[in-house]
């Protein structure tokens, strides 16, 4: 499919607009650094007019008054649509970040399913009573919290982006998105999907921009009740701080460098595909990517040769290439901020066995996927999110020094353990600092688990009836069922 791509408009109050200032930057295309289109480029006016629609919307629309069940309805055919356009999202995602097609219509499809979950659950919410002290009931009903601020990363841009609008909307909510500013592209398209599956206006809006100008803006807005943040840690961190002032509620899924332990006694030809996928796909820009591998001394030569042979193999080039296994970075500074990573690697000591810097006079931002032996855990290499193709081998003799090594890092997203031995497998997982681990597997989650993480890595979980924790308030109702003892003051 090829398709011509209009300018990216903001969606404020059902409709789509140019922004108050009249600016607009450029989106590109990762294969040639050239312009896509331009973008609709939001400030504190546009972020006002947005947050100012959906505060309208929650408190005098229909949304969040809705049965459940119409509000379930509505959004099952934002998944129907989202697959209906599925060739359509997948297209745009690709010619915005770089990543490979066929991982883009398997993220697509992942969107669909959120708001198909979600849906699911909103008409199975449920409270809890408390008889208290027989004359008593209390109960608790979770109602929506108003207007929630979500903000997004350029990875995975429409996936994450329905992660967090499906459980949102679903609760009843009204939101404002500020997608990043990298891939504003599949935003603009789902904002069109949810106005025709018939969300009434207001009740979903997307302001593009910057993080300082437009990001900042939603974070400092009185009306905005809660942001749903993905990014860096740092970003996160300027976040909480600027949101303090109005006691925003906040949902952090930050950055990571997750450690992936491989015991000698591991089936090693999965240990290989598990690795290999889990730090290459998604071209490495991916938050859970298994980016530190601690291997067992005894089978080190053998692990690291079995992986240099595939890690040569992999597939690097066009991402419309079905072939294609990693795309180009998703820009130019990431592509440098990457390649300064290499260099550092290098300079430290460490030897890249397979890939190492890319050539200098190449016009998209292809990085080969690159392997770092002989790599010391203190090395920044080893300690700092790099977020590329790059995987650091580092040996390790004992479990204690696996579990030691793998904890000595400021991050705690993911783990991933390969051992045959059911017992340290468990034991390791207890030990290890991380939200998630994964025992002798790759990346594969069900939409009811938690998913966040520890450390720097994020604050509170995502997913399930976690998400419905985060974007409803819980209130307690206190009924007397008789006429108890009121003290009688003043009498
Ligand atoms: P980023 O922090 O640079 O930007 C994320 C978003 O925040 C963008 O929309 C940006 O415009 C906005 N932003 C920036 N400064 C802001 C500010 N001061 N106020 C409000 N908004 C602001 O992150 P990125 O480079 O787009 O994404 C990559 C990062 O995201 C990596 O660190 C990755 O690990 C992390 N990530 C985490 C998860 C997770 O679930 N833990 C998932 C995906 C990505």
């Amino acid at each position: 499919m090829k398709e011509t791509i209009g300018r990216a408009l903001h969606f404020i109050d059902g409709e789509f607009r140019e922004g108050i200032a009249g600016k607009s930057f450029p989106t590109l295309n990762p294969v040639t650094n050239e312009e896509i289109t331009q973008v609709a480029e939001g400030f504190a006016e546009d972020i006002d007019a947005a947050v100012k629609a959906a505060h309208r919307a929650f408190h005098e629309g229909p949304w969040h008054d809705m049965k459940a069940k119409e509000r379930a309805q509505i959004l099952l055919r934002i998944a129907d649509l989202i697959e209906r356009h599925g060739e359509e999202l997948a297209y745009r995602e690709t010619l915005d970040t770089g990543l490979p097609i066929k991982q883009t219509r398997g993220q697509t499809a992942r969107a669909a399913d959120n708001f198909r979950f979600f849906a699911e659950m909103t008409t199975r919410m449920t409270g809890e009573t408390y008889p208290v002290d027989e004359s008593f009931l209390n109960y608790t009903i979770r109602r929506p919290v108003g207007v929630a601020g979500l903000i997004t990363p350029w990875n995975t841009p429409l996936m994450l982006a329905t992660w967090k609008i499906a459980p949102c909307l679903a609760t009843g909510n009204t939101a404002v998105l500020k997608p990043a500013e990298w891939s504003p592209l599949t935003a603009t398209k789902l904002a069109e999907i949810i106005a025709e599956a018939g969300v009434p206006k207001g009740v979903f809006n997307v302001v593009h921009g910057f993080g300082e100008t437009a990001g900042a803006a939603l974070v400092a807005h009185p009306l905005v009740q809660l942001i749903s943040f993905t990014g860096e840690t740092t970003t996160g961190q300027e976040i909480i701080r600027n949101g303090a002032t109005t006691l925003k509620r906040f949902s952090m899924e930050l950055g990571g460098k997750s450690p992936v332990i491989v015991f000698a006694d591991a089936d090693l030809d999965r240990a290989v595909d598990a690795v290999i996928f889990g730090v290459f796909s998604l071209n490495g820009e991916r938050c859970t990517a298994g980016s530190r591998l601690f291997v067992e001394r005894s089978i080190r030569e053998q692990f690291e040769s079995k992986l240099a042979q595939r890690v040569q193999k992999i597939r690097v080039g066009d991402p419309f290439d079905e072939a294609t296994e990693v795309g180009p970075l998703i820009h130019r500074n990431h592509y440098l901020r990457v390649q300064e990573y290499i260099r550092m690697g290098e300079e430290e000591g460490a030897k890249a066995v397979v890939g190492g810097l890319s050539p200098t006079d190449q016009q998209g931002n292809f990085v080969q996927p690159t392997l770092f032996v002989d790599t010391k855990n203190d090395m920044r290499i080893a300690q700092e999110e790099i977020f590329g193709p790059v995987l650091v081998s580092i040996p390790f003799d004992t479990e204690e020094e696996a579990v030691r090594l793998a904890n000595q890092i400021r991050y705690g997203l993911a783990a991933y353990v390969w051992t045959r031995d059911l017992q340290r497998a468990h034991r390791i997982s207890h030990a290890v600092e991380s939200g998630m681990v994964w025992i002798n597997s790759q990346n594969v989650r069900d939409l009811r688990t938690p998913f966040g993480g520890s450390k720097m890595s994020g604050i509170g979980r995502e997913g399930g009836h976690y998400s419905f924790e985060f974007y409803t308030e819980l209130k307690t109702v206190h009924v007397a069922l008789g006429d108890h003892h009121i003290p009688k003051f003043g009498n």
